[in-house]
This record gives C-alpha cells, structure tokens and sequence, in this order.
C-alpha cells in the first residue's frame, strides 16, 4: 500500500533513540543509550538503544527492533500503520493507493476501533463548540470550571447531545459499522435500540501515550439519582484500563523533564493543573493503581508525588496502591492538600509558582507520612500498634533495595521506638515468604504470557512479531547463530580473492564453502537473513573492499590518523548491517537484530592489530564454517548408529554393510574435514 521509495524515505529519517524516546526515559551511556524496557517489567534497565546501528534491544525479553519494528510491538499496530506513524512523525507525505473494498473489509479490527474512536472524539469537539446545545451547556460547563479553550484543544475535550443517538446516527451515515461502535463501547444496543453511551455528558477521551484514543470518560451535568455521575468506555480490544493513565500523552514530556511524575484522581485535577502551568500530572482515574500503570510511570522517572484530598477516608483506601510502587522501586512523596481543596481547586486559585512551592514545601516521604498516619489511628492500643508495626514493616519490606530499606528501618523505628533488629527481623522473614511467592506467580505470568501469545499467533491477521529462533528443534543453532553473527559484521568484507583474481566476499564464501557439503541453515529466519545478505553483496558497490579495513603492516604504520581509518573501517562495515537491521522484511530486521545487538566486539588490542587482522579474519571465519560442518557430521554419524543398531536387532545383514560403509565415509570425512573440504579461494 505504501511505495518503497516511501518507505525508505521513511527509514532513513526516523531516528531509533527519537523514536523510542517519546515512550522511554533514555539515558546514555557510552555510545548507546539505556533505559527500562517498555515491554516487561523491570527495575533496572536493559532496553540498549544503539543510534549508530539504528536499533533497540531488550536484553531482558529479547524485544526491540529497527524504528517500524519498534513502533509495531508498542502501538500493537501492523507494518503499515507503524510506518505511517513514523511517516506522520516527520513530515514525510504517505500517498496511499485506494483501498478497494476487499482490503477494507480486511483492515485489522484494531485499526477500525481506532478509528471509531478518532471519528468520535472530532465529533464530540466540533459539537461542543459549533453546536448551540454543546456551547449552552458542554462549554458552559467547562468554562464555569474555569477551563479555558487551550486546555480544551490540549486534552480534546467535547460533548455528546442529549438526543438518544444523535453520535451513532452521525457515525452510521458516515460509513462506521454498528458492529465497532458498538464493541468501542460509544453505541449501546440494547432493548431500547441503539442508544449513544455518552448522550448528554461532557466528554473527556483518553489517550495512550502515542496520543492515540482508546476511551471515553463522559460526565453527566444534570442532576440525576438514576444516572452515574460518570460514565466510562468498557474494556475493548484497544483499551484495558489497567494499562492507561489519563494525562500521560500530555505530561510525558515534563515528567523526564522534571524527573517528577503528580499522580491525582480525577480528570478534572490533571486539566486544572496542566493549566496552571504544572504539566506533570496524570490521573489514575478514580481506581487504585495498577502494575500496568505503574511501569508507565516508571518509564519516565523514578520520582512520583501522590496528591491528596484532605478527607482521610480516601488517603486509607489507596495507601494500598502505594506499596505497590514502592516494590517498583520508586522514591514516593505524599501531599495531603488543605482541608477541603482538591488538586483541581487548589490550581484554581493559586499560580503554578505558588502550587510546586507548596506542593514542595508540603511533600512527606510516604512512609514516614503513613507510619504517623497509622500511629495517629493506634493511639495507645497495644493491639493496634502491633497491627501498625505489621503493617508498615510490609511496605518497607517490599523495596527493593537494600540501602533504601535500611534507612527506612532506622527511620521508623525512631518513630515507632522499636529497636531496629527486631524490624529487620522481621523483614527478613517477610521477604523469604515473598521470594517463594514471587517465584510461583512469575512462572503463573510466565504461562499467562504464553498462552496470550499463542492465542494472539493463532489470530494474528499481520505478523507483528517474528517467530522466535526454534533452539529446542535445531542442533546446530549455536553454530548457525555465529555465522549469522559473523554475517552481520563481516559479511560484506571482500576477504578472498577467486581463481581468476576477482574477490570473494564473506557472505559469498560461506555460500560456496556450505555448498560443497550440501549444507544450508535449519533455522528459517537465518535462512531468509543469509539470502538477503547474499543478494545485497551481489552488487559489488555494497561491499566492503578489503583495503578500507586492513592495511599491511608496513603501511598501516605509516598511517598519520590511525583513529580515522578505525572509524571509517567501521562505517564501511555496518553498511551491511545497517540493510539487515532495517530490512524491510520483518523477520530478517527481527532476527539481525536479535543476534547482531550482541555486538562484535573489537577489542582496542584488536582493533590496534588492523594491519594483521586480516588473516585472523579469515581464521575465524573457517573455524566457523567448519564448526557447523563439524556439527552436521556428527549428527548424521550418530544416526547412522542408530540405524545400524536397529540393521543388528533385525539381522539385515545387507542393510548394516551399506550402513558401516557409510559409517566408515562420514568418519572419513571428519578425519578430513579441516583439510581438504573447505572452500579457500586463491589467497591474495
Ligand atoms: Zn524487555
């Protein structure tokens, strides 16, 4: 649907850190730049983005990829979508062919709820301001609130007629299906007919953190004992609650910016504030916090500040919440706001200046902020203390750091005059439990996964992930997995020369040397990489000639910038690696860049030995050659056993004498191997 020349427009301006730095707090760290894995759990980082190859890579669950394949595991979108995301992000016009009707028909239902979505969320805006019911009473309403027409086009706040179906009448006419209306959650079907879900509400989307809508948030401005206040979208194929915060796509930015994320309860809270001028802020939206939610946080800082309503009833219900994002690892502050003032009044009326000073000057290290809260409810019952004690030794319990814990440990027993031994005690006996616990519920999510995964390979209608290499199935994937490796890095290199003086590259040798013994890659995703690496080195302007890496001794000594050559042989090399890890075929760009995110490493001795490192290259490359072939032999030597076995069990006296000749050639053919039947050109 989308041209090449586009798409490769497309590659070479998306940026891989750019990319993936709008859904992950990079750091740098050397040449490469780290940060927690948006695709596990995880308290310390192992997602390694590498702007040179152009590609990222969890260490931790093996997940990552070139920009597209980036895009398409976290927006669970197909290549096509994923490629116009990133089209969108830089500007670079996408003309697409029309689809036909059949190709509409197949658009992935994700892709149509979305699309529902966007269709209503421009509805419900434009009604609220260009429809006389939406100003008189949507607008009205927001306007009384003090929200002003920025902050309306910021968080694309609308409103939805009061008219039964007045939206699904709309979205009808306009060639939406009932059926993803209606799965979206906007439509009702029900006895009473088609009812639109949200009439007569103001409407607040929520948007995920690329600003795609997932959900509606709808609140009811008549009083009414029959209707909720408010009214959420139900779970969908595109929204699980548990995994979205309402205000991330806004504040994303400012939380790494401020290294401080607010957490409050309501929509309202997050606008009032956003604002003010404190754009940091997202709202769980009324339940506790969920894991989900919690590493959607984590991915930009370590740092939250939980925003309190003065009622204490609250602050009890949701301390529970809190541990959890302590076991995450993170630094907590608590900031009970004055009695009677929410986030959303207190932004109000106060500048943001005023705001982050009294939010600063106010903000308790959570435990120390629920110890004195529960001391408060103990008083001088012993019961009740011994409860508290419990209690606050499980939230230190569940940090994951030592230090951390340890300080809290002094901290609290000042507080609580209990001697510090008998907390840490205590802890200790909690954490082993935990350990034991821990351990069962991993391999249960473990499992969970595994079947998700499965259920969503056997519906799939795009391949969005490449099929894992199959290393139970294959013997010879240790030795597959480093030639490709070898492939990756040298595989362009002119390192031969032919009988008649032509070179020979890398990638072209071990095709001939393989052949010899019939021999091709078991693994299919190595198989498709090899070919594609062949074809490119087919053309020899995409080679490597010999003399950008090496020089000979004399001449390598000879060189003034020695650095100079290093960093131009490097470039010459990742010519190839760069096509693989960016291959438009999604399962070469998947496994090169599995396998080759390990880089090569050159040593600086090795790199010094440049001017000799050629012949080692080649070494090398034989040795691996004949390690797959030393493998191939030895396998099909051990079947030949079996079946002679079996010849002796049948008395197939005809049968084991075919069998021990071949016995005896394979065992031959090992004898030989490392002499005579590797493929070597004519050395230069
Ligand atoms: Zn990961």
């Amino acid at each position: 649907m989308i041209d090449q020349l586009t798409i490769d427009k497309i590659m070479s301006a998306a940026k891989i850190e750019e990319v993936v730095g709008e859904y992950v707090s990079l750091h740098r760290r050397g040449v490469n730049l780290k940060g927690l894995c948006p695709f596990h759990s995880e308290k310390t980082p192992s997602f390694v983005v590498s702007p040179s190859k152009g590609i990222c890579h969890c260490f931790g669950c093996g997940k990552g990829g070139n920009p597209v394949n980036f895009i398409m595991e976290i927006e669970q979108v197909n290549y096509y979508e994923a490629l116009k995301m990133l089209a969108k992000k830089y500007g670079i016009e996408v003309e697409e062919r029309e689809l036909t009707d059949e190709q509409k028909a197949q658009r992935s239902e994700r892709e149509a709820l979305f699309a529902a979505n966007e269709f209503a969320r421009d509805y419900f805006s434009d009604i609220l301001t260009n429809n006389a019911e939406g100003r008189s009473v949507g607008l009205t309403y927001f306007r009384e609130r003090g929200i002003n027409d920025a902050s309306i086009k910021t968080f694309q706040l609308g409103y939805s007629l009061s008219e039964k179906d007045a939206f699904t009448k709309e979205a009808l006419k306009k060639g939406f299906s009932k059926e993803y209306l209606v799965k979206t959650g906007l439509t009702l079907d029900n006895e009473f007919g088609v009812v639109d879900r949200f009439r007569g509400r103001v409407i607040y989307p929520v948007q995920t953190i690329s600003g795609k809508v997932v959900a509606f948030g709808g609140r009811i401005l008549k009083k009414s004992d029959k209707l909720a206040k408010y009214v959420n979208s139900p779970e969908s194929e595109i929204y699980h609650k548990s995994d979205q915060l309402y205000g991330i796509y806004q504040a994303k930015q400012d939380i790494v910016r401020n290294d401080r994320c607010y957490l409050v309860e309501g929509y309202m809270d997050v606008i009032s504030m956003h604002q003010s001028g404190i754009k940091n802020v997202v709202a769980s939206s009324g339940t506790s916090l969920t894991t989900g939610q919690i590493r959607l946080i984590h991915r930009f800082t370590n740092n939250v500040t939980v925003l309190y309503d003065g009622d204490a009833a609250g602050i009890h219900a949701s301390i529970r919440g809190i541990d959890m994002l302590l076991a995450e690892g993170m630094n907590i502050k608590v900031v009970s706001l004055p009695d009677g003032e929410d986030p959303d009044s207190y932004s109000q009326t106060h500048n943001a200046d005023e705001t982050v000073a009294f939010l600063e000057n106010n903000a308790v290290d959570f435990l120390k902020f629920k110890t004195q809260l529960l001391m408060a409810d103990a008083g001088n019952d012993p019961i009740k203390r011994a409860q508290l004690i419990q209690d606050i030794v499980k939230s230190i319990s569940v940090i994951p750091d030592t230090i951390t814990r340890a300080v809290y440990v002094r901290e609290c027993s000042r507080m609580m005059e209990i001697e510090e031994a008998m907390l840490f005690n205590e802890i200790d006996r909690i954490r082993l439990n935990q350990s034991t616990q821990e351990q069962k519920e991993a391999e249960r999510q473990r499992l969970v996964e595994q079947l998700k995964e499965r259920e969503r390979k056997a519906t799939a209608t795009t391949t969005t992930t490449a099929p894992e290499p199959k290393k139970a199935a294959n013997p010879y994937f240790r030795e597959e997995a480093d030639l490709i490796k070898f492939i990756i890095r040298y595989g362009a290199l002119y390192l031969f020369t032919d009988e008649d003086g032509s070179w020979v590259s890398a990638v072209d040798f071990i095709k001939r040397d393989l052949e010899i013994d019939n021999i091709t890659f078991k693994n299919t995703a190595f198989q498709k990489l090899f070919a594609a690496a062949y074809e490119h080195c087919q053309s020899p302007e995409n080679c490597v000639p010999y003399e950008s890496v090496f020089a000979d001794e004399t001449s390598f000594a000879k060189l003034e910038d020695k650095a100079a050559f290093y960093a131009n042989a490097e470039v010459e090399l990742e010519k190839l690696s760069r096509f693989l890890f960016n291959n438009s075929d999604y399962e070469v760009s998947q496994t090169a860049t599995n396998i080759g995110i390990e880089k090569y490493h050159l040593s600086k001795s090795q790199k010094e030995q440049y001017g000799q490192n050629y012949h080692r290259l080649r070494d090398d490359l034989l040795t691996l050659t004949r390690a797959l072939k030393y493998k191939v032999l030895l396998s099909a030597i051990s079947e030949v056993k079996a079946e002679i076995e079996i010849a002796d069990k049948e008395h197939d006296e005809q049968k084991r004498k075919a069998l021990l000749e071949k016995y005896q050639q394979l065992n031959k053919a090992k004898g030989i191997l490392y002499k005579e039947k590797v493929y070597i050109p004519k050395n230069k």
